[in-house]
């Protein structure tokens, strides 16, 4: 190289958002030598792996029965359709989330009812339920189920929530796509609610190599028609069709996959924590850290800090220009979605959600984020605040 070019500015640092690398790295050539074995083996559909992660999947979260199914969004719509919910029966769900775990219940037809969010956990908030529950009510519409999501990988405050469904006689289902892995007051994801859903998508803290997905259930009734919907209604076998179903199994190979990762997931919780308390360290006193409430733990799913609306643009370039990656989730709330928008909401809007959708920025997190690379982002992220102004209010 010339003396000019050693001259320059040293290049960015390479940082990933969520480093899958690195995890493979770790976990090293057994992964490879799964995937291989699935390929010679030929089983490709419902091969052995499948069931094995299902015992594999209970028993690390304590759950009575789990089934193995497409991917995370299919897992919910296939406990509604299980539910047999229709046209004019209603599921109250956050508007602080991703799509999913609202749209399968306007595919059977019935209605979302939006409900805000608590603005330090960013989840459900217990507090609106009877609101949420009026609403649906005043549209003549039947309560069926409640879906709590684990925004983040913080557990929803479930003891509330249960209570609430127990008394009004409707289901509760755990979106736990993001939180599996996390405990609520000594109980693990995953064991919560009458149903619990996860995803394997490679981004999320139990993630595959492609799509995936898996039902949790307390209820030994809903196992046959779980395990029947997700191959096509079947009955003796998938050529006897006694109920309408849909195509959605877990794939051989990603089962493979997720059997080695579930080795090292505890451990990888663990290190997530260390990575958590750092940022709390570095940047509590410049932006709004999340909090985790007491008696549980977040798999942190996203690390999302809150700074004011009007500085996040110039805040994101900021790091954006320093190598660091950002993202946002949510910009916009379900209820403001074109596509969600004709769904009622729980009393008079949700502005809990209306607000923090404008003021959330996600940082670089994952189990092997190195505290010499975490000191970077933090470096990077305070000197970008400084022109920001106070956080914003909790
Ligand atoms: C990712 C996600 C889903 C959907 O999972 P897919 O596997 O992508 O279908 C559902 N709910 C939440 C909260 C999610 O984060």
């Amino acid at each position: 190289m010339t003396a000019s070019a050693s001259a320059q500015t040293p290049p960015l640092p390479a940082i990933d958002f969520i480093d899958l690398k690195a995890q493979r790295r770790a976990i090293g050539p057994a992964m490879e030598e799964a995937i291989l074995e699935v390929v010679r083996d030929g089983r490709y559909i419902l091969g052995p792996q499948v069931g094995q992660l299902e015992q594999e999947l209970k028993r690390f979260c304590s759950a009575r029965h789990a089934i193995g199914c497409a991917n995370g969004t299919d897992a919910i719509g296939l406990i509604l359709m299980a539910m047999k919910l229709r046209p004019g029966d209603a599921v109250i769900c956050p508007s602080f989330t991703f799509a999913a775990t609202a749209e399968v219940v306007a595919w059977l037809g019935a209605t979302p009812v939006f409900i805000d969010v608590d603005p330090v956990t960013y989840n459900l908030d217990p507090a609106a339920l009877d609101t949420a529950r009026d609403t649906a009510v005043q549209n003549g519409l039947k309560l069926r189920a409640v879906i709590a999501v684990d925004l983040f990988g913080q557990p929803a405050d479930y003891d509330p929530i249960e209570a609430w469904c127990a008394a009004e006689g409707v289901m509760l289902i755990a979106d736990t796509a993001q939180g599996f892995g996390s405990t609520y007051k000594g109980r693990i994801a995953g064991s919560i609610g009458d149903f619990a859903t996860t995803s394997f998508f490679p981004a999320k803290p139990l993630g595959c190599y492609g799509d995936g997905g898996a039902v949790f259930t307390k209820h030994d009734a809903f196992v046959e028609p779980l395990r029947s919907l997700h191959i096509h209604g079947k009955g003796e076998d998938k050529y006897d069709n006694i109920r309408i179903g849909v195509n959605s199994r877990l794939d051989t190979v990603q089962a493979a996959v997720l059997l080695k990762k579930l080795e090292v997931f505890a451990a990888e919780i663990d290190a997530r924590q260390q990575v958590a308390a750092r940022y709390e360290a570095g940047l509590s006193d410049v932006a709004v850290t999340p909090q985790v409430l007491d008696g549980c733990v977040s798999t942190w799913a996203q690390y999302v800090i809150r700074i004011p609306a009007a500085a996040r643009d110039g805040f994101i370039n900021g790091l954006k220009s320093k190598g660091v990656p950002t993202a946002i989730y949510y910009p916009k709330p379900l209820h403001q979605q074109t596509a969600y928008r004709r769904f009622p909401v729980a009393g008079n809007g949700l502005p809990v959600s209306d607000r923090i959708a404008h003021e959330v920025v996600a940082l670089p997190m994952h189990a092997y984020l190195d505290e010499a690379t975490q000191a970077y982002i933090i470096d990077v992220a305070r000197d970008a605040l400084k022109a920001a102004g106070p956080k914003p209010a909790v």
